[in-house]
């Protein structure tokens, strides 16, 4: 029986690293064919997303990193050129500039080994603009010497015009794969004050399609940075991924549209008449997408520092619950919110004798207390139920919507569920209960008022011998089970 395990987790790692494989050679397959067709429609080679894209999978997926990927990726450059017609010898030396780039730019990758990932700090844009240059270099280099003559060219033209050219792909399609595990998704805010809502990234958007399509209009060498605001409004308004997308598009559509004269770069049209204008072109755009590269994670990176402090600012740390001015916020928007007349519930919640607690066993030991019965009231409530820690050993909830027989029904599930908890001191176990006084209340209500008529409720079920659900009207509902 031993043996099987490991021989399955080795099948698995097999087909694991098979489909890994095949998948990768897949997508280098499809990409250099779009690459072909859009060379072969406009007669440009700037658009050739390959490299990029294995390159920025096998960074990303560690696990697609095998020689079998290696092998069939080669397989599928070959194949897209010799099935549209290349010659074989042509092929080969094209294909292999393609490796040694994304070969390079892995190398580099790996420098940093683990610490490459996650991509979140606004200076890891310096480390892939690092990654981009070594591959993109190293293809021009390879692609100078080799495959620049095969196409005409003098060895130091073909070497700036593929480096630009590389440039501007892996600066374009590198960080859309690397997105992937560039920073943690943004946790919705609380009150939604950080970005806009959907108007705001409309207007946005049309600021950037529009400032594009303006490009034509006004046309010379400024036009090709006329979307730079729209773009920055943009990364202000979408997560990283989607702006770097959006900067993509913009770099694809100037690529495309300045060799295609529709966006003119000079009157006399003479743009673009050496390798060199291309070159330089390109990577010029290829710095403009680098930008808009670091645009988009420094904006990441503070609405991921503005969350974390909205999160440290809203929430009590040693518990994790709502804390009491967030707790108010919370209920009172909630509350506004209602219809006349609906029914709620609040709820004063009081650990019992949690002094002596503390006093017997100690402040840390107190404190896991307190993280259990948070925990347990948490578990107990439903979503849309607002749960916070005034301080101290008191929490307070409000149930929208319950009326007073639910309300006085989940009070004591809560108080039944936190009576039958122990907590392990070494040999001990220390059994604890909690007070509960509730009152209900309808819509429009004054809150803080609801709250200290709970409170009166509670400190009913105190006097009458604690571990007990009360609610306001000195009617104690329901007695605990031997208390
Ligand atoms: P009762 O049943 O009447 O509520 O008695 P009690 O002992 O729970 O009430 P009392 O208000 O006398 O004591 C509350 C205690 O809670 C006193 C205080 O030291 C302790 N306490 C307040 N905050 C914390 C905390 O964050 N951690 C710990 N461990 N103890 C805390
Ligand atoms: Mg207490
Ligand atoms: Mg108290």
């Amino acid at each position: 029986m031993d043996s099987l395990a490991p021989a399955a987790s080795k099948k698995a790692r097999l087909a694991t690293t098979l489909i890994a494989a095949a998948l990768t050679a897949a997508v280098v397959f499809v990409l250099a064919l779009l690459g072909i067709y859009t060379r072969a429609a406009f007669n440009l080679a700037s658009l050739w997303p390959a490299n990029a894209v294995l390159l920025g999978i096998l960074a990303t997926y560690p696990k697609a990193n095998s020689p079998l990927t290696w092998i069939l990726s080669a397989v599928a450059y070959m194949a897209a050129d010799l099935l549209t017609g290349a010659p074989l010898g042509q092929a080969a030396l094209l294909n292999g500039t393609n490796l040694v780039g994304a070969a390079v730019g892995l190398a580099v990758v790996h420098i940093w080994s683990q610490r490459f990932f996650p991509l979140s700090r606004p200076a890891d844009v310096v480390r892939l603009f690092l990654v981009i240059t070594a591959a993109s270099v190293s293809s021009g280099i390879a692609g100078g010497l080799v495959a620049g003559p095969l196409l005409g060219m003098e060895r130091l033209d073909g070497f700036f015009l593929w480096t630009a050219t590389e440039f501007v792909n892996f600066g374009i399609f590198l960080p859309l794969v690397m997105a992937a595990r560039m920073i943690k998704p943004r946790k919705p805010s609380l009150d939604g004050e950080a970005s806009g809502g959907t108007a705001e990234k409309c207007a946005a958007l049309i600021a950037l399609a529009g400032s594009c399509a303006l490009m034509p209009l006004v046309g010379g060498a400024g036009s090709l940075v006329l979307h730079v605001p729209a773009f920055i409004w943009c990364s202000t308004q979408f997560k990283p991924r989607t702006s770097i997308a959006l900067a993509g598009l913009a770099a694809m559509w100037i690529l495309f549209a300045v060799p295609a004269g529709i966006i003119p770069l000079y009157i006399d049209h003479t743009a673009l008449a050496s390798h060199w204008d291309i070159a330089s072109f390109r990577l010029g755009i290829g710095f403009l997408a680098l930008g808009a590269l670091a645009m988009a994670m420094i904006n990441a990176f503070w609405l991921d520092a503005h969350d974390e402090l909205e999160h440290r600012a809203n929430h009590d740390f040693l518990t994790g619950l709502l804390n009491r001015r967030q707790f108010n916020k919370t209920a009172e928007t909630v509350l506004l919110r209602q219809k006349a007349g609906t029914p709620n519930v609040a709820l004063a919640v009081d650990i019992d004798r949690f002094k002596s607690i503390n006093d017997t066993h100690g402040h840390p030991l107190g404190d896991q207390v307190l993280q259990t019965v948070a925990e347990l009231l948490t578990a107990g409530l439903r979503r849309g139920d607002i749960l916070g820690r005034l301080g101290g050993e008191e929490f307070a909830i409000v149930l929208p919507g319950a009326g007073l027989e639910e309300g006085t029904r989940v009070a004591e599930r809560l108080r039944e569920a936190i009576a039958a908890e122990t907590l392990q001191h070494g040999e001990v176990a220390i059994a604890t209960s909690v007070s509960i006084g509730l009152v209900e209340f309808h819509a429009p209500a004054n809150l803080p008022r609801m709250l200290s008529l709970a409170d009166e409720a509670l400190y009913e079920a105190k006097n009458a011998g604690r571990n007990r659900v009360v609610a306001h009207k000195s009617a104690v509902l329901l007695q605990a089970a031997g208390a």
